[in-house]
């Protein structure tokens, strides 16, 4: 084993919360080491695809000076159209009735995780790229990690160990922390359309028989794709040629933004919900898919993951205290409690409630999507969790 190294806080897991999360410690003044398994400039396993970001995650990124070159590719929403195929009537919610310039940003998780190395390069991170974490020893004073990197085994102690580690995390499996799932019995397809008409910087969620079906713009006035389908049609739209598949796609969605021209590759993925069952143990916090993968369905996941970001840099801005003090730890996974729920009580509700296969009548559901729209307090409340100004 070569030469062992010491930080105060490790990373483990270089991906779309794990690196805003090294940069905003370090800033602090926090020693920090960020452990990648992949090689710097791979595409990390949460990379492929699009985020919605809210209003609050762009706020969070700004302080840190983070969100002026992930902008660049950025395309803003001014408007959510929501709308149940074969039902009258939408619920529309828009910046302006906010007083806000946009309700939130769409990014492309390659070009966002990319747009962060030239704050990595010049904080005073250690980044560990190609470093696998293979086993972590938690003591009462520090954590030692062991990992491999070049063919070498070698270690690191810390006093707080962060697990960024995605859905299929070893340190929540390691650490004895269990795991609850939820099949949606759904899977997501997941790509970019091209479109006729300019989106006009709308994105829409569309409740179709088979699941629902969200667009978001893009600034090349493509927008990208989340159609959620059951199980048995997978196999169908999966031999469908491009052509057929935007056939098939437009009939869901209708003609709102005109005519769908092209298609890039799809992606098909079971939509399941993966909750640990605790936040924080003896000097660990699980953040981002390491706690909690949810259906794409409401575009909370990133968000969620932001708001605990944001609270846990803020519970460790003395840095002449421990940072792995198990009350402080507990004490901010307490905090996040409320808003883990409601989020998860609110993406379930999407998710189930407007699909085909619920058991309410059509009608209740298209007037429960009405609803949204006519009783003022929910709308609201659906408004501000879709900014993720919720606390
Ligand atoms: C279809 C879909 C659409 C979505 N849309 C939205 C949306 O619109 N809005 C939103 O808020 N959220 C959305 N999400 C959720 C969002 O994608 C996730 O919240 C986000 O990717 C989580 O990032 P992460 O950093 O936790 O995990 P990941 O991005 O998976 O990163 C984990 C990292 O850990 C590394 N790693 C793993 N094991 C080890 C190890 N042993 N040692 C070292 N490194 C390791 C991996 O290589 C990887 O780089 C969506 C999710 C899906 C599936």
């Amino acid at each position: 084993m070569s030469e062992q190294n010491a930080v105060d806080i490790a990373i483990v897991g270089g991906g779309l919360v794990g690196t805003p999360l090294a940069i905003m410690l370090a800033q602090l003044g926090w020693s920090v080491a960020l452990l990648e398994k992949e090689a710097r400039g791979n595409a990390v396993a949460g990379t492929r695809g699009f985020t919605a970001l809210s209003d609050a995650s762009v706020v969070t990124l700004s302080a840190s000076g983070l969100w002026e070159q992930a902008s660049l590719d950025a395309c803003a929403i001014r408007e959510v159209h929501v709308s149940h195929k074969g039902y009258f009537g939408s619920t529309r919610i828009n910046s302006q009735e906010h007083a806000v310039n946009a309700l939130g940003y769409v990014v492309d998780n390659a070009h966002f995780i990319n747009s962060f190395q030239p704050a990595l390069d010049a904080s005073t991170v250690q980044c560990l790229d190609g470093a696998s974490v293979e086993r972590v020893e938690y003591a009462s004073s520090q954590a030692l990690i062991h990992y491999s990197r070049a063919g070498q085994k070698q270690a690191l102690t810390c006093r707080l160990v962060i697990a960024v580690d995605g859905v299929s995390s070893s340190l929540r499996d390691a650490a004895g922390i269990s795991t609850q799932h939820t099949d949606y019995d759904q899977v997501g397809v997941l790509g970019v359309v091209h479109l006729s008409q300019p989106h006009q910087h709308i994105a829409y969620e569309r409740f179709t028989p088979s699941g629902p079906l969200a667009l978001l713009p893009r600034p090349d006035n493509s927008a990208s794709f989340v159609y959620c389908i059951s199980p048995d049609m997978q196999d169908q739209l999966q031999a469908l040629n491009d052509a057929a598949f935007v056939q098939s796609l437009q009939a869901a969605f209708g003609h709102r933004l005109g005519k769908f021209t092209q298609v890039g590759k799809r992606v098909f993925v079971p939509l399941v919900r993966i909750e640990a069952a605790q936040q924080v143990s003896q000097r660990l916090v699980l953040l981002g898919n390491a706690m909690r993968l949810l259906h794409p369905v409401a575009g909370q996941g990133y968000n969620l993951a932001m708001r605990d970001v944001e609270q846990l840099v803020g519970s460790l801005s003395d840095t002449q205290a421990d940072p792995g003090n198990a009350d402080a730890l507990q004490a901010f996974a307490q905090s996040r409690l409320s808003d883990h729920k409601q989020v998860v009580r609110m993406t379930d509700l999407l998710a189930r409630t407007f699909r085909g296969k619920a058991s309410l009548p059509a009608h209740a559901r298209a007037l429960g999507l009405l609803g949204l729209d006519r009783i003022t307090p929910l709308r609201a409340r659906f408004t501000e969790h879709s900014m993720g100004h919720v606390k």
